[in-house]
């Protein structure tokens, strides 16, 4: 473009962006929509870090995917994002660079950000430090067996657990978890736990599978064993 200016600033030095020099079109427009600092809730027990709602192992790979997808995009064809990262003292600073084409010229484009950690503890770690638990309850099923007959099993045990609660305390399920083979549910007490599954075993004509193995020692010194019964449908 032979004698173009730029009518922002009367800059004569192309490329052009919809008739603007670089610094005048982004002046006017955000290529790049990124807030100046992100928060990310940082578990001070396990390190892990919250990106949407999801608890993950930190790794520069999780955050920098996370920031490419925060970054939002507008105008540019043909658009290739990179990111880099570099730690400081109590926070990671962020360059986002989007290179592409506006009206078919290249452009590279940056925008920075913050990303900020808020001390807190994800679920899982929470769960284990305030729930004590001496029991675990494996409930293991045939391939065969839905969904919802599985969660049926899993309402009645827990219910019968629950039941017990007025003689006794621990008798509750701490936590339980869902995998392929079944549910691992997480017992207070034992002895809750034992009268369970000798329910279970009458009702359903199976014999569990008793282990425990030693889980540390508690504040009086005393060395603690925590039970695990498998249950196979
Ligand atoms: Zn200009
Ligand atoms: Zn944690």
């Amino acid at each position: 473009m032979k004698g173009a200016f730029c009518p922002g600033c009367g800059s004569t030095k192309g490329p052009f962006y919809r008739g603007l020099c670089k610094d005048c079109f982004l002046h006017k427009k955000k290529v790049i929509l990124l807030p100046e600092e992100i928060k990310i809730d940082h578990c001070k027990f396990c390190n892990k870090i919250r990106l949407s709602g999801k608890w993950l192992g930190q790794s520069e790979l999780v955050l920098k995917r996370f920031l490419k997808k925060k970054a939002k995009i507008s105008g540019l064809v043909d658009a290739k994002l990179s990111v880099s990262l570099e730690p400081m003292k109590d926070h990671t600073f962020a360059i986002v660079k989007a290179s592409g084409q506006i009206d078919s010229n290249k452009i590279t484009i940056e925008a920075k950000t913050i990303l900020k950690p808020i001390e807190t503890q994800c679920d899982p770690c929470m769960r284990v430090r305030s729930d004590y638990s001496e029991a675990t309850i494996q409930m293991r099923f045939s391939e065969s067996t839905g969904l919802a007959e599985r969660e049926k099993a899993l309402a009645l045990l827990m219910g019968q657990i629950e039941g017990m609660q007025g003689r006794d305390p621990l008798s509750k399920v701490v936590h339980a978890l869902e995998n392929k083979k079944g549910f691992d549910v997480l017992v207070g007490s034992n002895k809750a736990a034992q009268s369970v599954v000798r329910k279970f075993e009458a009702k359903f004509g199976v014999k569990a599978i008793k282990s425990f193995k030693l889980a540390g020692t508690d504040h009086n010194g005393q060395r603690q064993r925590k039970f695990t019964y498998c249950i196979r449908f």
